[in-house]
């Protein structure tokens, strides 16, 4: 046996954790920029809390509100310019991936003013300013990663940042998700389902991070359920935000690879939300997969009994209408046949045809 562990984010979890652990924020500096999207963070009361926890503590704080879904480095520029002039010591994300990302960006930037987004990807490892995140969507498990994926629409396509920021604390508070509409709901929900498969199934993939995919997927058994039926009960939303916790400590272990990495062409050309992007692919990626035992691990964790079934599931939560053509699948083939990080993390060779047929069997 031979494996590595790290998880350097302390993670409080549970109903009003912001006000009751206001003291997580001493020691991070007097300043600090809060990063938020348009409208969510101030109607689900997880500004509001943050907001209280620093005018307690006596820490001064500035607000970026524009982050928009899968942010681009000119938003991400836009605030490190403002976290630059106003000398804040530490970031604050509140929200789903998106701002969350993006606030691990900023960290660095504000930390580094020579870094700029065009050199940033050819650096070696760069320090940020501390990161705390605040999760108001369960999915993308980025409170508890060192990965901000960023839209880059110079390359037209989404990527990885390539640096290494864990947030130091994460507040996850599954009251902020109570009211998160079914759509988002399902989007998000299947992201992590898709992170607990990926990582369970990653080359990368240790005894240690198994054990957060088999927990994670295990919940998966309720949780699909739920989702079909509609029920989104305070219960189901605890358990939905645990399970992509485990998820995210999972792909900082083990990473995520084809679907993922196929996935971000859909969301970039097509405006697929990102978690569907990855499930609408996630079957066929089973199927292909040479380690059967092991997929039938996952079918059991989750209580299904083959791929069909699973298909039936996405299919019904999966609701896409695109145009696209094999031209088009062609085209996304070749591009990723080149990616070598995310190839990386699938145990077997896999090439351009492979891929193509995943694209194919998924979506014409
Ligand atoms: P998101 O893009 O952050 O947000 C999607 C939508 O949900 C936005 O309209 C947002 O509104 C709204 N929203 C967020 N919280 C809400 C709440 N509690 N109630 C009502 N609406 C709410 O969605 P996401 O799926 O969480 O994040 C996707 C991004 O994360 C992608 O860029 C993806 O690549 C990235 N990702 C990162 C990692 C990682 O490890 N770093 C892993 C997977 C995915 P507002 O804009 O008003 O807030
Ligand atoms: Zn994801």
């Amino acid at each position: 046996m031979n494996f590595t562990y790290s998880m350097p984010t302390s993670i409080y979890f549970g109903e009003d954790v912001i006000l009751s652990h206001q003291e997580a924020f001493e020691g991070l500096g007097v300043k600090a920029l809060i990063v938020t999207g348009r409208r969510s963070a101030k109607a689900n009361g997880s500004y509001d809390d943050v907001r209280k926890a620093l005018e307690y503590l006596g820490v001064e704080h500035v607000l970026f509100d524009e982050v928009e879904e899968n942010p681009s480095l000119e938003t991400i520029d836009k605030a490190s310019e403002l976290g630059k002039n106003e000398e804040v010591d530490f970031v604050i994300g509140i929200g789903g991936g998106s701002p969350l990302d993006a606030a691990k960006a900023i960290a660095v930037f504000v930390k580094n003013p020579q870094v700029t987004s065009n050199t940033v990807f050819d650096q070696g490892p760069l320090e940020h300013l501390p990161v705390v995140a605040v999760a108001t969507t369960s999915g993308t498990g980025s409170e508890v990663t060192q990965y901000s994926i960023v839209t880059c629409n110079k390359e037209e396509t989404k990527k990885n940042l390539g640096q290494s920021i864990f947030p130091q604390i994460a507040f996850l508070d599954p009251k902020y998700t109570y009211d998160l509409p079914y759509t988002i709901t399902v989007n998000t929900a299947i992201d992590a389902f898709t992170h607990l498969v990926e990582g369970y199934l990653s080359s990368q993939s240790t005894p240690v991070s198994e054990i957060y995919g088999k927990e994670g997927l295990a919940l998966f058994r309720d949780c699909f359920k739920n989702l079909l039926e509609k029920e989104l009960s305070e219960d189901f939303r605890a358990k939905m935000m645990y399970a992509s916790m485990l998820a995210g400590i999972q792909i900082a272990q083990a990473g995520t690879s084809l679907p993922h990495g196929m996935g971000y062409a859909l969301t970039y050309y097509k405006g697929l939300p990102h978690g569907l992007a990855n499930g609408v692919l996630t079957t066929a990626y089973l199927g292909c997969f040479k380690d059967q035992e092991k997929v039938g691990t996952i079918l059991n964790l989750i209580g299904v009994k083959d791929l069909e079934e699973l298909q039936g599931i996405l299919d019904r939560l999966i609701d896409i209408d695109i145009d696209i053509t094999e031209e088009e699948l062609q085209i996304y083939a070749s591009s990723f046949a080149e990616n070598m990080p995310k190839l990386k993390n699938h145990p077997e060779a896999v090439g351009r045809e492979e891929i193509l047929k995943i694209y194919m069997e998924s979506l014409l």
